[in-house]
């Protein structure tokens, strides 16, 4: 997925719609973690989904993405077990150890919001359930960095420190972007970096940072459906994503109930 290279600065009335799209996201996601279980097809929590974006009165950021030749059928992506992102909602039915990540985009008037989560389908093992912790930790850590003032390697950098003692893979095909009126803009927001290296950030920005983190080696393979991304290995895969947007009154995470400043 990849989108313009402008960086547009957005003012406050665009960060306000942008908040109402992150609100939208985060009930999508409560909705679909309630529905979530042992039994549930993947293609019943996008019906979910659906659902919370029309009680919302926004439009799906994923549905029909990537054009009239492969556009995305679902409203959120499903990517259980070793899917790293981009899982298409399918017959596939959930069950006792697995784990399942849920990507959702809503879009209101114009302005996006794009957030992640992966949860555990009944008992997981506790390197599994470590790795979800590790990459939702490391989800924040790189928020914190997502202020004026510091560069992208600082957001990169924090997350990628959350992996290192766990010999966690960190996937590197894939990165966080920038948001506004497209749901991938410029710039890229990689998972790695260095302190006080990369692009400045700035207000006016709006990023969603995404870490996709493999319990084997970072190395993916996309599958004939030309969307799945699944790791090479069969590892399993975690992947935490919210949408920050860097205001003058500060930095704040829209994609929540309540956006919450970091
Ligand atoms: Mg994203």
């Amino acid at each position: 997925m990849s989108g313009t290279r402008v960086i547009t600065k957005k003012s406050a009335a665009d960060f306000d719609k942008m908040k109402i799209a992150g609100r939208c996201v985060a009930a999508m996601h409560s909705a679909v973690r309630d529905a979530a279980g042992p039994g549930v097809t993947t293609k019943e929590l996008d019906d979910v989904a659906r659902r919370v974006l029309e009680e919302h009165g926004c439009r799906s950021s994923f549905l029909g993405y990537g054009g009239p030749h492969s556009p995305f059928p679902g409203v959120i992506c499903t990517s259980p077990n070793s899917v790293i992102v981009h899982g298409i909602p399918d017959t596939y039915v959930l069950k006792d150890g697995d784990i399942i990540s849920v990507d959702a985009g809503a879009i209101y008037e114009g302005w996006h919001g794009d957030a992640a989560f992966t949860i555990a389908i009944g008992d997981v093992s506790d390197e599994v359930q470590n790795l979800l912790d590790v990459t939702e930790r490391a989800l924040w850590a790189g928020l914190e960095q997502a202020k004026a003032g510091k560069r992208l390697g600082d957001i990169g950098a924090a997350v990628e420190a959350l992996a290192v003692p766990h010999g966690i893979g960190v996937v590197r095909d894939y990165v966080g972007h920038g948001i506004g009126r497209q749901m991938h803009e410029a710039p890229s927001v990689p998972n790695y970096g260095t302190p006080g290296k990369g692009l400045r950030i700035k207000t006016g920005m709006a990023l969603a940072i995404e870490p996709m983190f493999n319990l084997g080696t970072d190395r993916s393979v996309v599958l004939d459906d030309q969307w799945t991304v699944v790791t090479a290995d069969g590892a399993f895969s975690a992947h935490f994503e919210h949408t920050v947007l860097i205001t003058d009154e500060g930095s704040v995470v829209s994609t929540l109930d309540e956006p919450r400043y970091v």
